[in-house]
């Protein structure tokens, strides 16, 4: 078990740099100074990566960026809450259901040049799984995009989640 509010915070801090690079105005936010957390570290790490990529992409020069963390208690065990929120582009409301399938990108032809190749969401969907967390994507086109992942920290539910891993997982 780790603080989850460092853990956060030290992902946060590596994206900074691209902050200033971009002139994006970039806030972290934590409802606690400190949130004793039982996580799977590396799965935490790569949701969080993946989804400040994406708002970081999404964004452009002048807005802003979000990074907001909450603990919460759903059904009597304790959650942490962990927000993504940008200014950006946002996603057309008929392109939201899609945004979880593989190689799904936008068909907005605005959107030039964009490297990747639309693995990413697909990819921490499963992550957020395999951890039995929720992911959930609200956006409105050109006012940005807020992700929300809700991930259970107490350790009897990160013990349970290590022996979920050891299935095999459709992917
Ligand atoms: P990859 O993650 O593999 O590098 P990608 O970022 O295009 O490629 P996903 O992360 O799966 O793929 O996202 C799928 C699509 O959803 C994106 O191509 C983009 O159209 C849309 N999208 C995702 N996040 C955002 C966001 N924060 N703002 C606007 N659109 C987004
Ligand atoms: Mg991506």
């Amino acid at each position: 078990n780790d603080d989850l509010v460092s853990f956060v915070k030290d992902v946060f801090t590596v994206f900074e740099e691209i902050a200033l690079e971009k002139e994006i105005k970039f806030l972290f936010l934590s409802s606690e100074k400190q949130i004793d957390a039982w996580f799977d570290n590396d799965k935490v790490e790569k949701i969080l990566y993946n989804l400040l990529s994406n708002a970081f992409k999404f964004t452009p020069k002048g807005k802003s960026i979000k990074v907001s963390l909450e603990k919460e208690n759903i059904k009597n065990k304790v959650h942490a809450v962990i927000k993504v929120i940008d200014y950006g582009i946002g996603i057309p409301e008929e392109e939201l259901n899609s945004v979880f399938e593989r190689f799904y990108q936008t068909r907005n032809k605005n959107i030039s040049a964009q490297e990747g190749s639309g693995l990413g969401l697909a990819y921490i969907n499963h992550l957020v799984k395999i951890h039995r967390g929720e992911i959930n994507i609200k956006s409105e086109l050109h006012k940005g995009t807020t992700c929300t992942v809700t991930l259970p920290i107490s350790k009897a539910a990160y013990l349970k989640n290590s022996i979920i891993e050891l299935q095999p997982q459709k992917y």
